[in-house]
């Protein structure tokens, strides 16, 4: 059923707490923590402003890497107040903490439009244990409830689940911010009927991570593109050699059938002909877990569907690159999620940049919908330089996933309904 939002709510002179996704990656400089990259703050400003121009008297609250339930000062949320100030243009107060006396002071003073926000959840324990006596400290301060952590919206912890099952007990209303409300109408609502052709283009590490995204998109996709690591399970569940690839042999089975089943539901399943190899080389160094440091040298291209043995596929071939751009060029819904390559890597990036530059062309020229579901395949569209030439980037990485493959997700569970 479709969630209250923002929109929705009454919310002048109100204390509404907002949850947030401000896990943002920081680094120190100089002994101070230093955001690097603020589009997690940005992407809330519109629920912010609305907010504002309301009258709410917002308290916002979020996680921050993980203390493991202990305050950790390089974890504070303190440089993101002060982000977040310069970013709306208005003070934005800061507590050291996140529940207690000091927290329900600041609130106490608040005025129409002001904003606090609240040091990082996961100082206590109680955050992800969703402890209901947390969960109620959490909600002392709370009259109406706003989630806009989509990222976050598939953990069933205090701040994301917790919270809103006391405001709405107390008849306090529970609602999704204009970031989670896109993230559900993308994910969810436009691919339930979605224009046809409808292109599935997933890549990435493990098939065993994305099998059940790929089960239920067999439901619903026209053709479905598989690119990245996980497209050598299915060569080898095809008996091709896959030499050095990553690999999960376990994992053929549950291939085979989602080959089977997508022959039996008629939707056409590709799995690339070509690939661009490298010879992995062990070198003497250690990377960050004390394992030997993997060189990869003389890539080339592999023009036929078994991978030597002495080689590793690491990107998807030029052919392979033509017959997906060709079917993504006449879609008109597209979804995709997971590299086609070890894209990090430039020499093996130009599969996936491929495909985001199709994906970017068809949006245009085809007036497709173009949906990005998250985590690597929204850096690779970004460092392509195209983010702003598709429809829509989801916010969430593990909760995206999730969310396609069909599970509730605590966060947005939590959510009253609309009543139509
Ligand atoms: P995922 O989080 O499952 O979407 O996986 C993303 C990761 O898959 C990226 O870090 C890629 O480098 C990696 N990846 C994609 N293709 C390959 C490949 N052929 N071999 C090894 N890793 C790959």
């Amino acid at each position: 059923m479709a969630k209250l939002t923002v929109n929705d709510l009454e919310v002048r002179g109100k204390r509404v707490f907002v949850r947030v996704d401000y896990n943002v990656p920081m680094a120190e400089q100089n002994g101070q923590m230093v955001i690097n990259d603020d589009t997690r703050i940005r992407a809330t400003l519109p629920t912010l402003d609305l907010l504002i121009k309301g009258g709410a008297r917002i308290i916002l609250t979020a996680h921050l890497g993980r203390p493991d339930g202990k305050p950790e000062p390089t974890m504070s949320l303190r440089p993101v107040a002060a982000k977040l100030a310069d970013l709306v243009g208005r003070p934005v107060a800061f507590v050291d903490d996140c529940i207690g006396e000091k927290v329900e002071k600041t609130v106490g003073a608040l005025k129409d439009g002001d904003i606090v926000l609240l040091e990082n959840t996961r100082f206590y324990a109680g955050e992800e244990a969703n402890d209901a006596g947390f969960a109620e400290q959490l909600a002392k301060v709370a009259e109406h409830y706003v989630n806009d952590a989509f990222g976050a919206a598939h953990r069933g912890h205090a701040s994301t689940e917790g919270v809103a099952r006391i405001v709405a007990k107390r008849g306090g209303k529970c609602a999704a911010g204009l970031l989670m409300e896109r993230e559900l109408q993308f994910l969810g609502d436009e691919l339930e009927n979605p224009a046809r052709p409808f292109v599935v283009i997933l890549g990435g590490a493990k098939v065993s991570d994305k099998i059940k995204v790929i089960d239920r998109l067999l439901e619903k996709a026209d053709t479905i593109l598989i690119g990245g690591a996980m497209a050598y399970t299915f060569k080898l569940a095809q008996g091709l050699r896959v030499g050095k690839s990553l690999v999960e042999p376990d994992k053929t089975d549950v291939a085979s059938a989602a080959v089977d089943k997508a022959a039996e539901k008629k939707v056409d399943f590709l799995i690339p002909s070509d690939n661009v190899v490298a010879r992995p080389v062990k070198t003497d160094k250690l990377n960050k877990k004390g394992k030997p440091v993997i060189e990869l040298h003389d890539h080339r291209v592999n023009a036929e569907p078994n991978i030597p043995d002495d080689l590793e596929g690491v990107d998807i071939g030029p052919a392979t690159v033509k017959s997906f751009c060709d079917v993504i060029a006449k879609a008109k819904t597209i979804l995709w999620n997971g590299p086609m390559g070890i894209f990090e890597d430039k020499r093996f990036a130009d599969g996936t940049f491929a495909v985001a530059r199709a994906v970017a062309e068809t949006t245009k020229n085809n007036g497709a919908k173009s949906i990005i579901g998250g985590g690597d395949s929204v850096k690779a569209i970004n460092n392509a330089g195209l983010g702003d030439q598709v429809t829509f980037m989801s916010t969430g990485g593990g909760a995206s996933l999730e969310f396609l493959e069909g599970a509730v997700l605590p966060g947005v569970a939590a959510l009253s309904d609309k009543k139509i």
